[in-house]
């Protein structure tokens, strides 16, 4: 691990009095190459408009500020903005808003500097991250790519395909929004406090257009959400249960046959392209 960050940090810790919250997600970078890497995979430049959700003590936000065109940085916790306006006093692109970003409109800051690429990037309170996530993805706002921090389960279950256990819901939301690739594995020594998990950081890409055509996404989207509630159950069973989809057992098995799939194949079975065909069939 790096001295700089690592002794910045700290000091920045002991002046402020800041006690780490753990209810906001709280984990420090310290890494000077990690944050390196973050910046780097990001690919930013002086034509992007990066939104950083959760900059803490400033410490990302400043490699971002240095190398972005403009920042917007969006922190929930008082406690951190007068470390932010220190740390970022010198520079002039970059604007704190303290707010949950999960109640933040993100179509008015995305248009704040509309000849700029929108880029997500954040080192993400782990509590959180799927509404973020799912959050940014659905907002409609045309990002250009989101590289994010985030627990390696996450990031695996961002990435998989059917097959796996950890294919879900957010599986299919990322791969219908986006290209996700992980970049870099972080051990829990590059924070402070250590988190009691591994982080990954993971880049996804967003389409111009969706890789698969679907008359309806949020139904496709409530198809999807109903098959992996119960995800041991048959697709016929967990949609005729489920209180949003309700679709009834000889519809669904119709439709599966009509597909040329089993009659009791379960909802982790199916990739994108058959979900948002079943659905265009619903
Ligand atoms: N970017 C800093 C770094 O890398 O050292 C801090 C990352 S820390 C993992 C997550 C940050 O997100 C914290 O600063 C936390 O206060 C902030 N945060 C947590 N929930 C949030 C929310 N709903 N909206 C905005 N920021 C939030």
């Amino acid at each position: 691990m790096s001295a700089n960050s690592k002794s910045a940090t700290m000091n920045i810790v002991r002046r402020h009095n800041i006690k780490a919250q753990k209810k906001f997600g709280q984990n420090f970078l310290t890494d000077d190459n990690v944050l390196d890497e973050i910046v780097e995979a990001a690919g930013v430049g002086s034509s992007d408009h990066v939104i950083e959700i959760g900059p803490g003590l400033g410490t990302l936000t400043k490699r971002l500020a240095e190398k972005a065109g403009h920042v917007t940085a969006i922190e929930i916790d008082r406690q951190m903005i007068p470390v932010l306006d220190e740390v970022l006093s010198e520079y002039e692109n970059t604007r704190v808003i303290c707010a949950d970003v999960l109640k933040t409109d993100m179509q008015e800051i995305a248009g704040m500097y509309p000849d700029e690429n929108v880029k997500v990037v954040a080192n993400l309170p782990y509590y959180i991250t799927t509404p973020i996530v799912t959050g940014l993805l659905e907002s409609g706002v045309r990002y250009k790519s989101i590289t994010v921090m985030v627990q390696t389960e996450v990031a695996e279950r961002m990435q998989t395909g059917p097959g796996s256990k950890e294919y879900g819901a957010l599986s299919l939301a990322v791969q219908y929004y986006s290209k996700p690739r992980i970049i870099v594995d972080v051990p829990p020594e590059s924070f402070y406090p250590m988190p009691g998990v591994d982080s990954s950081v993971i880049r996804l890409d967003l389409y111009e257009e969706p890789p698969v055509r679907v008359k309806d996404p949020d139904r496709m989207f409530r198809i999807i959400k109903a098959s992996f509630m119960q995800r041991r159950k048959t697709l016929s069973n967990a949609l005729q249960n489920n209180p949003d989809t309700h679709i009834p057992r000889e519809k669904t098995e119709e439709i599966l046959g009509s597909l040329g799939l089993d009659l009791k194949i379960r909802g982790e079975a199916l990739t994108l392209e058959q979900f948002a065909a079943f659905s265009d069939l619903v």
